[in-house]
């Protein structure tokens, strides 16, 4: 009998007319084999990024509603194109929106989260042989307004669809061949993974590697639903994301992501004495703002100095806040550093292993790189260090832990 498949295509897989007619050769090819398949798609290209840049032309800070409406366009452009070319090939195509379809979300515009999944239009469908191609990255919240999931979160739709239609596989196309031991574009040594733990993808994906949506990521976790990811330009297995106790091998350092869009503030000369770090970090958190990294130093003279990342976009505001903070707290100077970036080494095989804090240090320390901030988690260690840095600390890490061998266990 013949499966039924999700699969979601990214935005340089759709960015154009033949990029398209590629991805309807593809979904032709699995119908011709007996399978049922549904479609979730990206907008095209940069898309996505040219609608927020306009928005921000007129108000740096658009209306989030607005910017919702505005962003969910690029998704609707894919579907009815790719909808059009399976058409050419005889295929009952039909094109979605997430609205059509009932993606219901909270109402945190442009991070929504999905809250359920209506699939018996999906489901009646596909018994009636049609291919339904759905918009990602979309949904609409109890008001009925349109709401987006965050920058990547096409990959959620896919994996709460797959889930929700409870799929044989969820298939995830993107332009690499699947997941890497570090991002390909970052160090050319890179080593595709067959396959990648939920928990590992989790630390990985919430520490910079954007080629699956951290959600998607929890997604696929919860229901215990592996996904796929592919190459939509190469043939090839790609890497199966999926449970730990399905996977033999156990390297210590799995993989290594890197980012370099956050920026480091500083409060400094905080009285230190309980319930400071409450009084510091509260407002931020209540204007939405999301905090990465911390870090409190030894105090001195009562006082102590207090530092944490925040995404780039929030810089300015959270900045704003911490200057109000510092008058009430009779705190001293902030300093703002955009100069940074974050690298970390994601592995499970950490846990039964003492010295891997150790060796990363040493490596970075041969390649005279300095370390301004740590911190470490059960399977992940990071380290903030400068920007221009990043590329050479990738392969520097890359190099000490032989990702680019394969195990052979
Ligand atoms: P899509 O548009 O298909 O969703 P994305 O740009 O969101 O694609 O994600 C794919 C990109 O993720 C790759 O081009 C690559 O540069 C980046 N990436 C970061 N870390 C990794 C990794 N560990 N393995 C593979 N790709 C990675
Ligand atoms: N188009 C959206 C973005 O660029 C969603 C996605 O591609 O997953 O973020
Ligand atoms: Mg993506």
């Amino acid at each position: 009998m013949g499966k039924l498949i999700v699969k979601k295509f990214g935005g340089t897989s759709v960015a154009d007319a033949e990029r398209i007619e590629a991805v309807a050769d593809n979904i032709e090819s699995e119908i011709n084999a007996g399978n049922k398949v549904t479609v979730v798609l990206s907008a095209m290209g940069d898309s996505t990024d040219d609608l927020i840049k306009l928005a921000k032309e007129i108000n740096p800070e658009p209306d989030l509603r607005e910017y919702d409406a505005l962003v969910s366009t690029g998704e609707q452009i894919s579907v009815a194109l790719l909808a059009i070319a399976l058409l050419k090939r005889g295929i009952k195509g039909k094109s979605y929106t997430a609205y059509q379809l009932g993606i219901k979300t909270n109402s945190s515009h442009s991070r929504a989260r999905i809250l359920d999944v209506e699939v018996s239009k999906i489901i009646s469908e596909l018994n009636e042989g049609v291919v339904p191609v759905i918009t990602g990255f979309q949904g609409m919240n109890e008001s009925g307004d349109i709401t987006t999931l965050g920058r990547g979160g096409s990959d959620t739709t896919g994996v709460a669809l797959a889930a929700a239609l409870d799929a044989d596989e969820c298939q995830i196309y993107t332009d690499v061949e699947g997941i890497f031991t570090t991002d390909p574009r970052v160090y050319g040594k890179a080593r595709l993974l067959k396959q990648v733990s939920f928990e590992e993808m989790l630390e990985l994906s919430s520490s910079g590697a954007k080629v699956l949506q951290l959600r998607a990521v929890e997604y696929a976790s919860k229901f215990n639903l592996p996904i796929r990811v592919l190459s939509s330009f190469n043939e090839g297995e790609g890497t199966l994301v999926q449970e730990e106790k399905n996977i033999m091998e156990r390297p210590i350092v799995s993989g290594i992501s890197s980012i370099d869009t956050e920026a480091k503030l500083t409060i400094r000369g905080v009285p230190d004495i309980p319930g400071v770090a409450a009084k510091i970090l509260s407002p931020i958190s209540d204007a939405g703002i999301e905090v990465d990294v911390i870090v409190q130093n030894i105090g001195a003279d009562n006082t102590t100095d207090f530092t944490f990342t925040v995404n780039e976009d929030d810089t300015k505001q959270a900045e704003e806040i911490l200057k109000k903070t510092s008058t009430t707290l009779g705190g001293g100077l902030i300093d703002v550093d955009d100069d940074i970036a974050k690298i970390s080494i994601v592995g499970r095989g950490m846990r039964a292993h003492a010295g891997v804090a150790s060796k990363m240090f040493q490596a970075l320390a041969k390649s005279e790189i300095n370390i301004s901030m740590i911190t470490t988690s059960e399977i992940k260690i990071s380290v903030v260090i400068k920007k221009s840095e990043m590329t050479k600390a990738v392969a520097a890490l890359h190099d000490a832990f032989d990702l680019d061998k394969e195990l052979d266990e």
